[in-house]
This record gives C-alpha cells, sequence and structure tokens, in this order.
C-alpha cells in the first residue's frame, strides 16, 4: 500500500457562537457562482445554518459526502426542548432531500474548503464569520493513495447517476481529446 503525506484540514464550528447570521452561506455560495461572486444562491452554499430562531439555536452544517442511498432509519434530535426534522443535522447529499445540491442540475454538492488558484489563507466561510463560531485548522498526515480514487469513484457515480453511463462517458473521451 503506498502511502504519503496529506494535509488534512478542519474547520471547527462553536454552535454557542453562531448567531444565524448567514454570512457564511451568501459568501460560499457567491464563491461557487459561476462566474466567481457573479451571484449569491444559499441553495448552492456547501454550509447551511438550521436555525430557530425562538429557541436562539443556529447550527452551521457543512456539506459532506454524496451517497445514492436513503437511509433506512432516522435521527431525531431535541435541543433546549425543541424538537427538530428528521436529517436536519446531516451532510449527506442523498436522493431523500434537496439540501447540498446545486439548484440548477441537481447534483450533489460538497463543501472543497474553498479550493482555488491562487489558494486562500483560510476558507471565506471562517473568514465571514465575525462571530468567531468557525476556526480553520490544518496539518499533516499520511494518506492512503487508494482514498483518492474512491472519491473520483463516487463523483463519477453521481453523475453516472444523473445523465447516464453514456453520457458520462462520451464527455471524459472529449475532455481527454482535449488534454
Ligand atoms: S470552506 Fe469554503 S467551500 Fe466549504 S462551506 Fe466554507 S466557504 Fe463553502
Ligand atoms: S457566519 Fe458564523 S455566526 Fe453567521 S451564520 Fe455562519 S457560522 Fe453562524
Amino acid at each position: 500500500m503506498a502511502t504519503k503525506k496529506k494535509l488534512v484540514k478542519k474547520i471547527k464550528i462553536d454552535v454557542d457562537k453562531c448567531n444565524g447570521c448567514r454570512a457564511c452561506e451568501v459568501i460560499c455560495s457567491a464563491l461557487h457562482a459561476t462566474p466567481k461572486y457573479s451571484s449569491n444562491n444559499p441553495a448552492r452554499s456547501r454550509i447551511r445554518v438550521i436555525r430557530d430562531p425562538l429557541a436562539d439555536i443556529f447550527v452551521p452544517v457543512y456539506a459532506g459526502e454524496y451517497t445514492a442511498a436513503e437511509c433506512a432509519g432516522r435521527d431525531q434530535y431535541t435541543i433546549d426542548g425543541k424538537q427538530y426534522e428528521e436529517c436536519a443535522f446531516c451532510r449527506a447529499s442523498c436522493p431523500s432531500r434537496d439540501v447540498f445540491k446545486e439548484p440548477d442540475s441537481g447534483l450533489p454538492l460538497k463543501c472543497d474548503m474553498c479550493e482555488s488558484d491562487p489558494s486562500l489563507t483560510e476558507p471565506l466561510c471562517v473568514q465571514w464569520c465575525l462571530a468567531h463560531a468557525l476556526t480553520f485548522e490544518q496539518h499533516e498526515e499520511l494518506a492512503d493513495d487508494r482514498l483518492a480514487v474512491d472519491e473520483a469513484d463516487v463523483g463519477l457515480e453521481a453523475l453516472a447517476n444523473k445523465y447516464g453511463w453514456q453520457t458520462v462517458m462520451d464527455s471524459v473521451a472529449r475532455m481527454s481529446r482535449k488534454a
């Protein structure tokens, strides 16, 4: 098994400091607009703030992995006496809800830690969170090469579910001819 070092990036969330301003959603969706910063639509954001203003609870949730299968079971959360809907705090893009899906194409969204060129010193949602509810940390650790292949498989499978394998393979063939 081949191993090499990889940079692990982490955003720590202090729910008690979040005031529900949604600045993180605005800047994330603007970063991922085409062209960049041309619009902002929270439905395109890779972070969503689950909120109950009456109970004064705001919980930022980051978009995680896509899953083609719905959960067989459901979780029920009660915080400060307020019950939250099933799936409220789940990070996955999945067939059973519209959260963390690109509004135009329906493709799954996943936080990419603001990967861009030139790279940012800190993800934009962290920079824009004036309440300091989000804190960025990074460190190096050993990586398994196979993980990158698994991630590529998941992305291709999501596209194939949406457009069909033949369309995806035609696109890949077209792109490889241009490369
Ligand atoms: S780290 Fe970047 S991509 Fe991820 S939620 Fe924050 S702004 Fe969006
Ligand atoms: S920017 Fe910070 S305080 Fe505002 S909603 Fe996002 S996490 Fe909460």
